[in-house]
Parts: C-alpha cells; structure tokens; sequence
C-alpha cells in the first residue's frame, strides 16, 4: 500500500483533530479522560510550535544571505538589479496595503474572544507609541549584536545582519566563495530540518486542533471560512487586476497576451504550492512565451523565487489581523505599522517551498505580541490557501521580469554599467 502524501495526512490530522476535539469536548469537564485529552494535545502541540520556532532564525538568516548573495554573478547589472529590487519592494508593498485596508473593512473574526490564547494574549501589550516613537525604535532596534539578536530572536536585526552579510559576500567577490558555500549548505542543511519538522505537521496539526476545538464553538469555523474568502479576494484583485495593470501601463503588454503566456507557470505553482519548484518553468515560460531575454529573465525569476512573494506578504498581513481579531485584541495604526514590514519581511524570508509562509507567520504574530499558537487556526487552511498565493508570488516573478526588461531597454541608450 503506497503511503499518503504529506499534504493527505496534514488533512487526516486536520479531520482527526477536529473529530477528538468534538469528543474531547463533549466528556465531562474536568474528568480525568478530558484533562489527559488536554494535557496532550498541549504538550504535542507546543513541541510542534516550539520545533517552528527552532528553525525559524537559521532558516530567516541562511535564505537571506544566500538570496542576497546570489546577486553576485550580476553584480554589473547594476540597472537589472536596482530595477528589480525596486519593483518587488513596491508591489510587496501594494499588497499588503490592500491586505491591511480589506481585512480593515471587512474585519474577519470580529468579537470571538477566542479562550484558548488567554493566557498568551495577557502578554500583549497595547503599545500607545506614536508614529514618531515608533520609527525611532523600529530603527534603532535594526542593529544589535547578531548573537544577541540570534538568541533574543530580535528577527528584524538578524535580517537586517543577514542583509549585511550578503552584500559583504557580493563586493568581497572571489574571497568568499567558500563562505557562501558554507551558506549555501547551511541552508540547504536548515531546509532538511525543516522538512523533518513538517513530518511531525500531521500531529502538530492534529492536537492543535483538538484543544482548539474541545475549547471552542462553533462560530469559529464561519469566522475561519470568511477569512478564506477574504484572502483569495484579495488575491484575485492583486493577480488579476493590479499587477496585470501595471504591466500594462509600463509595458503595453496587455493581460491577456500575460496570461496566454504566463498560463504553464502559473498552473505548475498552484499544483505544486513551491514557487522553487515551478521555477524551471517560470524560467520558461518567462523566456519563450513572454521573450524577456535570458540574462534578465534568469537572475529576476530565480531571485523572486526567494524573496519577492506578494501573495505570501498580504496573507500573512491578512491573517495577523484576523488572529487579533479572533483573540480579541485591537491593532493600532503602530501596531498595523509593525505588521506591515513584518509581513515584508516575513515574505522574503520565507524560501519558495509549500507552507514556507506558515513558518515565517510566527515572527509576524510575535511582532505585536499576538500568540505564535494561534497558527493551529491557519494551518489547516494553509495548504489551501498556499496554493493561490504561490501563483501570484510566481506571477510577480514574470511581471517583474517584464517590467525590468522595459526599464533596461529604455535606457538603452545610457551604456548599463558593464552588463
Ligand atoms: N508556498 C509559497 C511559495 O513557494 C511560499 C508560502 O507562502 O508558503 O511561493
């Protein structure tokens, strides 16, 4: 008998938790078989949390460096890369402005004071900064010791240090090549641990589920089926009508000449939920049926692979937002703030694999101090969601590819800097 695939039993797990936490639920409070019931699906639960939380640093700090370092072979392409870099910070940008101002207006989960983060919401702290106040932290929080931020998981410094070290390893050049190497391992190393973790999913999943459901009712799961419409409206405004429309206004190449083009790619990214995995065919597809020209297409399509991710970005703004929802708490603009360059982060961290995104949500919970278990809500929804989000960070990764071709062809009559 061939055994089910991951995704089949992270659904089992889903269905099986769901099941255990009706029965668990209906026993007699307090009864030896409903506490034993509890007291396991916290302890499974929270190693499956705990073992998220191990990897999350390495895995932020090794994709970052190796992504940024990756820039080295084009390191002349000085327009190609400033082009590049440019575009995925705007249109990561639009999108989690749209996420913020939908989940905003629509306001998934409202009023469900959800009693199984109790305990972790008294941690959060409604934080009255200021905008001012806020920036001048946010800033001064970018540098630390890298050990320190290392241990303190101060995500945001660790970034900003892998950043750091990633252009170091591009102007150094040669003399580091057995440093990037190194790198390089490590994070294939990290994705190795990673895929270990996501083994154990089934039953993270299934006890996160049972306590979630044994203490909860019902109204949780409408509020969970809102938030999914929510999200793919979302994505289909970004996909469908923005990132199509500034193609069109810097390119003239219209939507439909996109997506004719585009159609093999976007395909293999919602099968497949990995934007890594469909990048032979976005390579491909970007070449032969769009015609941007091979050393543009093959630095923009690898580099989004890793770090330009629209649809990862506004769902995990969306759902920070809805988790508060759910827990009761209110964001404030600050708040919101914080959310919005986490979500940024979090998506460029995040390497192109399925459910890489529901890693990196943790640092965005935690940023404003909401519960990191608050994911069992979202991860059985997940896997589903992953799939739309994976075709529009692909989609991105051919729109950007487009644009910069223009960008550098407009100029073409400044000499590109040695490309
Ligand atoms: N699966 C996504 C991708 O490969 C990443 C994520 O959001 O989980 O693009």
């Amino acid at each position: 008998m061939k055994f089910p695939s991951l995704n089949t039993q992270i659904l089992l797990g889903a269905v099986l938790g769901i099941v255990l936490g009706f029965l668990l639920g209906s026993t007699e409070p307090g009864s030896a078989v409903q506490e034993a019931g509890l007291y396991t699906s916290t302890m499974v639960g929270g190693i499956f949390i705990g073992l998220l939380k191990m990897v999350l640093v390495p895995l932020l700090f090794t994709s970052i460096v190796v992504g940024v370092a990756n820039l080295q072979a084009h390191q002349q392409m000085h327009r190609v890369w400033i082009s590049t870099l440019v575009f995925f910070s705007i249109s990561m940008g639009i999108a989690v402005l749209l996420a913020l101002v939908a989940t905003n207006i629509f306001k998934p989960g409202a009023g469900m004071h959800l009693s199984m983060f109790a305990d972790a919401t008294q941690n959060f702290h409604s934080e009255q900064l200021t905008v001012g106040e806020f920036f001048s932290q946010f800033i001064l929080g970018l540098f630390q010791n890298p050990f320190a931020a290392l241990a303190q998981s101060n995500i945001l410094a660790v970034v900003i240090f892998a950043l750091i070290v990633g252009i170091a390893i591009v102007i150094g050049g040669e003399r580091y090549r057995h440093f990037l190497a190194l790198m390089q391992e490590a994070f294939d190393l990290v994705m190795m641990i990673v895929g270990w973790v996501m083994r154990l999913a089934p039953f993270g999943i299934m006890a996160l589920l049972a306590k979630l459901v044994a203490t909860q009712d019902s109204s949780l799961f409408a509020s969970m089926g809102e938030f999914m419409l929510l999200v793919v409206g979302i994505m289909l405004v970004h996909g469908v009508i923005i990132l199509p429309g500034i193609l069109y206004i810097i390119t003239r190449v219209t939507p439909w000449q996109f997506w004719k083009g585009a159609r093999d790619a976007l395909v293999t990214a919602f099968a497949t939920s990995s934007s890594s995995a469909t990048m032979p065919v976005t390579i491909r597809c970007t070449e032969q049926q769009l015609g941007v020209k091979r050393n543009i297409a093959g630095f923009v399509v690898p580099l989004g692979a890793t770090i330009n991710m629209d649809g990862t970005a506004l769902y995990e703004a969306s759902a920070a937002l809805f988790i508060a929802n759910l827990v009761g708490v209110e964001l404030n603009l600050v708040q919101q703030l914080i959310v919005f360059f986490m979500a940024m982060l979090a998506s460029i961290g995040a390497p192109g694999i399925p459910s890489a995104g529901m890693v990196t949500m943790v640092m965005v919970l935690q940023s404003v101090g909401l519960p990191a278990e608050a994911i069992a809500i979202l991860l059985p929804i997940d896997r589903l969601l992953d799939t739309v989000r994976t075709t529009v960070n692909v989609e991105g990764d051919m729109v950007g590819s487009l644009i910069v071709q223009e960008i550098v062809a407009s100029s073409e009559h400044k000499p590109v800097a040695g490309g």
